[in-house]
């Protein structure tokens, strides 16, 4: 059996746990890297010498390194061991959604694209994004958007479960430079899959780092968890459109826009100062390209405990709203209650007079909800909160546990972790690792 190697702790202990169990089965089994652009071995670093700085690592590996080509595809492949092929062994079946008590859930017609899996689906989506609506020629000018099919390439789905290889996205972009036209459009996909290539070499480089709450930089800032404000966040109603529209989005069809992803993480962090752990897991739960080390290292990021020395930045929501979204498209798509209202206002409803809600036919705080923070005032509290506390380096212990246990004493174990927490250090991190079950 053979795989693609991940790097993060959960995802290499079940890559552990299933070559244990294979070899109890006598069945061989190999992991090969082959998740990114370049290849580690290719880097003209070794990964703890990986530079912290995005532009250096591009730079470098734009000038270093070489994109090897991806394989062809075979024409056929081998048989069946005889085994199988005579019906000795079973094949076995896939199970079905059902057989895992799971329920399909139908494809919201409001999303962006009617994703569908697979390697078929895959490079039909590369054939029309290059050769069929030449989009890929615009990607820089258009890649910001936030509403329709084509403004991104949508390739991350895909790419986030292995139906498309980075380096046949790369080889594409070759030929279509070659065909067609080569343009800062056709760099720009590269240059965006070299930061995903970035973030995967982070969390090979920094292992588990990247999901503790200082974040790669171990900052120690004093988040908070506030989870009635955390819910009206997740369920887009924080009284902001920009942020309310993108978080229907994501809730309703797994899928947000870079630009949107960008918002909602900066607010999440920089205006309601929340634990950026609670959106990142959030984002974990429900994305359709979940990618562990794109997600993880894009919130510490911009949660600014990651990759981003340049300290507390934050995205001017309004600001954002009419540079992205001038006509109000976007919101208005995904919030009906703000149909009526012209495009000037519709990002800023709270300014609506009794007049205008009666004629725009929204109530606020009925249809539509108030603000739930003033966007100044609230960026001031918590820049003020990062900066009393950046500077300091979190060296609170680190608990880890690797347990090989029954599913019962798990339990146990885990309340007998937390005890050890609570009695030595309530800012320690307690990390357990369920590798197997005995
Ligand atoms: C808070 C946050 C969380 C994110 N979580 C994920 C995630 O779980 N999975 C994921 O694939 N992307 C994640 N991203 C990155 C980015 O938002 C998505 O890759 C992108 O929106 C996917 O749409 P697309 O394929 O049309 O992108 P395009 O703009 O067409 O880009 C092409 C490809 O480049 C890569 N890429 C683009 N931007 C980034 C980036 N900032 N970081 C890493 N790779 C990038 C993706 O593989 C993408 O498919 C996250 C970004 C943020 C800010």
């Amino acid at each position: 059996m053979y795989w693609h190697q991940e790097v993060t702790p959960e995802e290499t202990a079940v890559e552990r746990a299933v070559e244990h169990s294979l070899n109890r089965l006598n069945v061989s089994s190999k992991r090969y890297w082959g998740a990114t652009l370049y290849h580690p071995d290719n880097l003209p670093f070794e990964i703890e010498n990986l530079p912290d700085v995005f532009t250096q690592f591009r730079r470098a590996v734009e000038k270093e390194t070489q994109v090897w080509p991806a394989f062809a595809i075979p024409d056929a492949l081998p048989a069946l061991p005889p085994k199988i092929g005579a019906g000795e062994v079973s094949r076995g079946e896939l199970p079905t959604l059902a057989d895992l008590g799971l329920v399909a859930r139908p494809l919201d017609p409001r999303g962006v694209l009617a994703f569908q899996g697979g390697e078929t689906q895959a490079f039909a989506r590369l054939q029309h994004y290059f050769w069929q609506s030449d989009r890929i020629q615009v990607y820089q000018e258009t890649r910001n958007g936030l509403l329709g099919a084509d403004y991104s390439s949508k390739f991350s789905p895909w790419l986030a479960n292995g139906s498309l290889s980075p380096r046949q996205v790369y080889q594409e972009v070759q030929a279509y430079e070659q065909q067609r036209r080569k343009n800062d459009s056709t760099y720009w996909i590269i240059f965006e899959l070299t930061w995903r290539d970035y973030f995967r070499f982070i969390c090979a480089k920094y292992d588990r780092r990247v999901f503790y709450k200082g974040g790669i930089r171990g900052l120690s800032i004093a988040w908070q968890q506030d989870w009635p404000r955390f819910e009206q966040w997740r369920v887009g109603e924080t009284g902001y459109p920009l942020i309310d529209a993108n978080m229907k989005e994501i809730a309703a069809t797994g899928f947000m826009s870079n630009r949107g992803r960008q918002n909602v993480a900066s607010f999440l962090t920089k205006n309601l100062g929340l634990d950026w752990q609670m959106g990142a897991q959030w984002f974990e739960s429900v994305l359709i390209d979940y990618d562990v080390c794109s997600n993880w290292g894009n919130w510490n990021y911009a949660a600014g405990v990651g990759n981003d020395a340049r300290g507390f930045r934050y995205f001017n929501i309004a600001k954002q709203s009419q540079n992205y979204d001038p006509d109000g498209a976007y919101v208005k798509h995904w919030l009906p209650a703000l149909e009526q209202v012209p495009s000037p206002k519709v990002h800023t409803p709270w300014t609506l007079q009794p007049a205008e809600q009666k004629r725009f036919e929204v109530r606020l705080g009925v249809d539509y909800p108030n603000p739930v923070v003033d966007l100044q005032k609230s960026v001031a509290v918590n820049e003020r909160r990062y900066q009393e506390r950046s500077h300091k380096k979190i060296s609170s212990p680190v608990i880890e546990a690797t347990l090989y246990t029954t599913p019962a004493s798990q339990y146990i174990c885990k309340t007998y972790f937390l005890i050890l927490k609570l009695a030595f250090h309530r800012d320690a991190e307690v990390r357990h690792v369920v590798t197997s079950y005995i």
